[in-house]
């Protein structure tokens, strides 16, 4: 595209626009050469002119939406049309040639396999119910089949290995010198998990590791550890915005992040900025989940405990759908005691976390169709560039 003659505000549409990340080739559209024209008019309305691989590839829908959250937070512009076009051939090539040099040039290795989606659970601070959330989606997830790989990223509070009831040690393999995760058959599916559980014996333990080699640990996490074949990660996120949240954003430029909140502003004012430092990573927000919604007594009356409207307000605020609103419920603390994750079983809380991970699967963080995209080039396994 032609940079050449841009107003200031679309400028300011080009760089929200270098954010947007095709999911299937793993660089941002503007990158890649998918952004063909951007075009501002007085009236705050915005063309912004994309061609895609292929026109009918369903990952449009995901491009769709990720300009549109994108695009919001110019003031300027009130509308948005997006004209989509299809690359020629000779622009496709250049695309994927463009596409495999990025990914050859990747600073870091990870061991995740690139077709894994990979999904921050993030929080701005502690005791929100960030890990029994994750906890709970990757239980669902599993449950539905997919094989899903949960990192356990928050070092100071690890919960994952009690909520999940695993004890354990992780143990390296000696022919790839590589770790292997603690697995769990959770309904046709499996759990394959890391955490600092599993490597210290004490909890208190872990509370003199500083920012430096906590974020050596997480990269380790990362790297060296054989996840195999993953569908979705999960990762359970430290709270707020630290050494090692920046660390895996760098790390994971295509991961997705889920912003757990509560209903009280004070939580949710924290919570956006966790959401503005991984938009600055260029990460995808997919939605906001609001626990401790309400509460709901034996006689079927609702207390609104914690305040009303938190999560659909950052939701709001971020221009992204609110995934879900999960209620006070006692088998929530009950099953992650004693490690029966509460989606795996009956109640209030355990319909309303179903609903959000059939919400992820469907719509928010869908997998990849890579059947119906012919441009597809990643591998199943990770690009190691030291290899
Ligand atoms: P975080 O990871 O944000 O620090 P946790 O997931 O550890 O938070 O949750 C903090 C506490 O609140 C735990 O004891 C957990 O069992 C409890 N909890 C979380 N969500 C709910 C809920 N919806 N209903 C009842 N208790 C909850």
């Amino acid at each position: 595209m032609d940079l050449s003659g841009l107003s200031e505000v679309e400028s300011k549409v080009l760089n929200q626009l270098q954010g947007v990340v095709d999911p299937e080739l793993g660089s941002d559209i503007v990158d890649l050469g998918m952004v063909k024209a951007v075009q501002h008019h007085d009236n705050g309305h915005v063309v912004v002119t994309v061609a895609l691989t292929t026109a009918g590839c369903p990952l449009r829908a995901q491009i769709q939406r990720d300009i549109r959250s994108k695009l919001t937070h110019i003031p300027e512009i009130d509308t948005v049309k997006i004209d989509w076009t299809e690359l020629s051939q000779e622009e496709k090539s250049e695309v994927m040639a463009r596409a495999r040099l990025n990914i050859s040039q990747e600073e870091a290795v990870t061991q995740i396999p690139r077709t894994a989606k990979s999904i921050m659970i993030a929080s701005g601070k502690g005791g929100v119910g960030k890990s029994s959330v994750s906890a709970n989606i990757a239980s669902g997830l599993a449950e539905r089949g997919f094989t899903v790989g949960v990192l356990d990223a928050d070092i100071w509070g690890f919960s994952i290995p009690q909520m999940l009831g695993l004890t354990g040690r992780l143990e390296g393999d000696q022919a790839t010198r590589r770790i292997k995760p603690i697995e769990k058959q959770a309904g046709s599916g499996i759990l394959k998990i890391v955490s600092m559980g599993f490597l210290i014996d004490e909890d208190s333990s872990s509370l003199n590791w500083r920012g430096l080699i906590l974020n050596r640990a997480v990269r380790h996490f990362l790297e060296d550890v054989e996840w195999g074949h993953l569908d979705y990660l999960i990762i359970d996120m430290p709270p707020g915005t630290g050494d090692v949240q920046m660390g895996l954003a760098k790390m994971l430029p295509r991961s997705d992040m889920i912003v757990v909140t509560t209903p009280s502003t004070t939580v949710q004012n924290v919570a956006a900025r966790v959401a503005n430092m991984a938009r600055s990573y260029y990460l995808r927000i997919a939605g906001v989940i609001e626990n401790m919604s309400y509460f709901i007594n034996e006689q079927g009356e609702k207390y609104h405990i914690f305040g009303e409207g938190g999560g659909s307000k950052l939701a709001g605020e971020l221009g992204v759908p609110l995934l879900g609103s999960i209620p006070i419920d006692e088998n929530v603390s009950r099953g992650s005691d004693q490690g029966n994750p509460v989606i795996l079983s009956e109640g209030q809380a355990s319909q309303a976390l179903n609903q959000i991970v059939d919400v992820i699967v469907a719509d928010a963080v869908p997998l990849n169709k890579i059947d119906d995209c012919t441009a597809f080039i990643e591998q199943e396994t990770a690009v190691d560039l030291n290899k």
